[in-house]
């Protein structure tokens, strides 16, 4: 399988050589094999200096083209006819995502668009915590995309930068907008042709139902017996205060409307439910022994059935 093309042989420059030595070099051959001095025969030629000249002679996109370039031949050696070929059907697995930056730089004109129908869109995750997904937010992201060719505006064949396709690859950076309650596994569309994945973080308190947020809610034995408040700290915003009924047993649900997430799209929003975790306070004093004997004492018969778990 063939290999990225070797732009330092076009330009026939060393793989070290520096931005002016490329510069020199890529004016000479292009002077040289101009269609208009050299002819057809030229052409494909002068197109070939062009495209290795776009890429080396910008530092980022020669970055990427050398460590593309290291990465292949280290691959090639591992692994006889594998590259090239797999990068069209696993565009998106993590050992070739580095392909995708340089991709439409190495196709950009009207080959790259086609290539950019036939494969995966490019995709970028972003990790967001629970509370970003409850208020939305923006994240900010440089990715490839196309835009008009200002040199030649799709007229001339022989532009350096779009061969005449009109429409140049390059890094742009987006705003992208992501909603309140946006779901894991979310794609939202970054320019014209990449997207953004949405990854929601474990959160330590909660976890996600839908709309909905479930959490567990430490309560003292006494105050659960007696009924009583709590302060509670809610995903966002000031603490609650949350009624506990009395004689509340372990495992009961406390519905709190409106604490949960919003729903994409809607003005509504989900409930915050907690379930009652019983828990003795601690340390036992003395005086709080005395008492529980003498509860035990009128409840001895009370317990000793088995249930399935919930
Ligand atoms: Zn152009």
């Amino acid at each position: 399988m063939p290999g990225p093309k070797d732009y330092y042989k076009t330009l026939g420059v060393d793989d070290k050589a520096d931005a002016k030595t490329i510069k020199n070099q890529f004016r000479r051959l292009a002077r040289k094999y101009h269609p208009d001095v050299s002819g057809a025969g030229g052409e494909e030629k002068f197109k070939e200096i062009n495209e290795a000249y776009e890429v080396l002679s910008d530092p980022k996109k020669r970055a990427e083209y050398d460590s593309l370039r290291r990465g292949f031949a280290a691959r090639q050696a591992r692994n006889q006819g594998s590259g090239f070929q797999r990068v069209s059907t696993d565009w998106d697995s993590g050992d070739f995502s580095e392909w995708g930056h340089l991709f439409e730089d190495l196709f950009g004109g009207a080959g790259g668009r086609t290539a950019a129908r036939e494969r995966a869109v490019p995709e970028e995750t972003v990790q967001l915590t629970l509370e970003q997904v409850a208020t939305g937010t923006v994240v900010a992201l440089t990715v490839q995309d196309f835009k008009p060719c200002v040199v030649c505006h799709g007229q001339d064949p022989r532009c350096p930068r779009c061969q005449g396709a009109g429409q140049v690859a390059e890094p742009s950076r987006f705003d992208v907008t992501v909603p309140p309650g946006v779901e894991e596994g979310t794609l939202l569309r970054v320019g014209r042709h990449a997207q953004l994945k949405v990854s929601v973080l474990p959160h330590p308190r909660f976890v996600r139902q839908g709309a909905d947020l479930r959490g567990q809610l430490m309560v003292a034995v006494p105050l659960a017996a007696t009924g009583g408040e709590l302060r509670v700290a809610p995903l966002l915003g000031e603490p609650v205060i949350v009624k506990i009924p009395v004689h509340t047993n372990h495992g009961k649900i406390l519905r709190l409307k409106g604490l949960g997430l919003p729903v994409r799209g809607t003005r509504r929003v989900g409930d915050l439910l907690l379930e009652v975790v019983l828990r003795f306070p601690e340390p036992f004093a003395a005086a709080d022994d005395r008492l529980y004997q003498e509860l035990r004492g009128q409840h001895a018969e009370t317990g000793g059935e088995v249930r399935a778990p919930r």
